[in-house]
């Protein structure tokens, strides 16, 4: 059976972005298309999403109803979160790298090669997609982690009717 894929994700600057503000006038609403292009991600390539956000209700894993209940709002199921969907991040024992480390060594059935990490600040890790805290996660975000779990970035593209 293939290795689970698992998708590291931020929330603010990927999800919660200067353009989100502009657009709702919100700092807290999750970016519906940055979710679109998540999902189609996840549709795709069975990844599991993991948070690393440092937003309150993740801390010591608590309060996934809270955090489902944001991604709903934006067009995205809890079943798009693993299991174990927090990396219970916390200040004081270590940055966002060893906080993924230590996820990682709790599953030893998932590989480091098989992840990508989102996040508008550097990580120093494989596969981690960088995106900017004014846009966020777009298009070409996409194409860099289809690339990263080895599946065809055109994916985008399939099932789409030319309507020109
Ligand atoms: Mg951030």
């Amino acid at each position: 059976m293939p290795a689970t894929k698992i998708i590291f994700l931020d929330f603010d600057g990927p999800l919660c972005n200067h353009r989100v503000t502009a657009a709702t006038g919100s700092m807290e609403a999750f970016d519906q298309y940055a979710i679109a292009v998540l999902r189609k991600v996840c549709d795709l390539s069975g990844a599991k999403i993991v948070c690393t956000s440092t937003r309150a209700p993740l801390y010591e894993g608590g309060r996934k109803d809270i955090v489902a209940q944001w991604f709903a709002d934006a067009g995205m199921g809890a079943e798009y979160l693993h299991p174990d969907w927090s990396c219970r991040y916390d200040n004081t024992k270590g940055g966002r790298r060893e906080h993924i480390a230590r996820w990682l060594t709790e599953h030893p059935d998932c590989s480091i090669r098989d992840t990508v990490t989102i996040d508008d600040n550097f990580v120093d890790v494989p596969n981690l997609v960088q995106v900017n805290r004014y846009d966020g996660l777009m298009s070409g975000h996409f194409m860099q982690i289809m690339t990263a779990f080895v599946l065809d970035p055109q994916h985008l593209y399939k099932d789409i009717v030319r309507q020109i």
